[in-house]
């Protein structure tokens, strides 16, 4: 960590949530520096270098996605979308054009800063090292991406060839939702991006296999009609 506090660019223009997100982010000592349309944000990331990007998607002069898509032009920044727009085809869109992670308005200050957490920690460790880290651990679960096997409690799992690639395409991007169409592009290739239902079926057997009570799961979680997140372990 460096000794100054991490900088967050908030591009939105209602000011009432422009304020709400200032008082709770200096609350938690970040630095918030605060755009209102979609050019006063672009030149504020370029030239300030922020930790995060909190964007709203209806901003008056582009929509925030022309943001996302400008920005992973260059930088893998962390993204968070902060937006009214409830549906899943919005969500899919804001992640599929590279946005980190999407909360829909209105939402809490606890779900805020959580995202927040994860979304600068991924940010410092793409910075740090390029490749992804080798091993995650999900409490008792341990997925080691380079020797392709995962444990619990010790125990290894056996897991077909599918079902590693689609549990390591999520343990890659730990803490962040993956979308229905980034996991088929990435597991079974790039012509069966329709075939949602792949990916159902090869959950519904990594839930068996790694999920004490698979029909709630903690750690393979369904964000709806979305994708899926692997969720991260608390850290420490
Ligand atoms: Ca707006």
């Amino acid at each position: 960590m460096s000794s100054s506090p991490p900088l967050i660019v908030v591009i939105e223009d209602e000011a009432p949530i422009r304020r709400f997100l200032r008082a709770s982010l200096s609350v938690e000592g970040f630095d918030v520096l605060e755009s209102t349309t979609a050019k006063e944000g672009l030149r504020a990331i370029t030239q300030q270098h922020p930790a995060l990007v909190l964007l709203d998607l209806g901003l008056p002069d582009a929509d925030g996605l022309d943001i996302i898509r400008q920005v992973r032009e260059w930088s893998a920044l962390p993204i968070i979308v902060i937006s009214a727009r409830g549906e899943e085809t919005s969500k899919i869109a804001a992640l599929d054009a590279g946005a980190d992670d999407y909360l829909t308005k209105p939402f809490g200050v606890g779900e805020l800063l959580a995202r927040a957490r994860v979304a600068l920690r991924h940010g410092a460790q793409r910075a740090g090292f390029e490749a992804a880290p080798a091993r995650v651990t999900l409490g008792e679960i341990v997925i080691d991406l380079a020797l392709r096997t995962v444990t619990k409690e010790g125990e290894e799992v056996k897991l077909t060839k599918i079902e590693f690639d689609l549990l390591a395409a999520l343990a890659r991007n730990v803490g962040k939702v993956v979308t229905h169409r980034q996991l088929l592009k990435e597991v079974w290739g790039p012509h069966a991006v329709q075939e949602s239902h792949y990916v159902r079926v090869f959950m519904a057997n990594l839930r068996k296999k790694l999920e004490a009570d698979p029909a709630r799961p903690q750690w393979l979680i369904t964000e709806q009609g979305v994708g899926y997140r692997l969720k991260e372990s608390a850290p420490g």
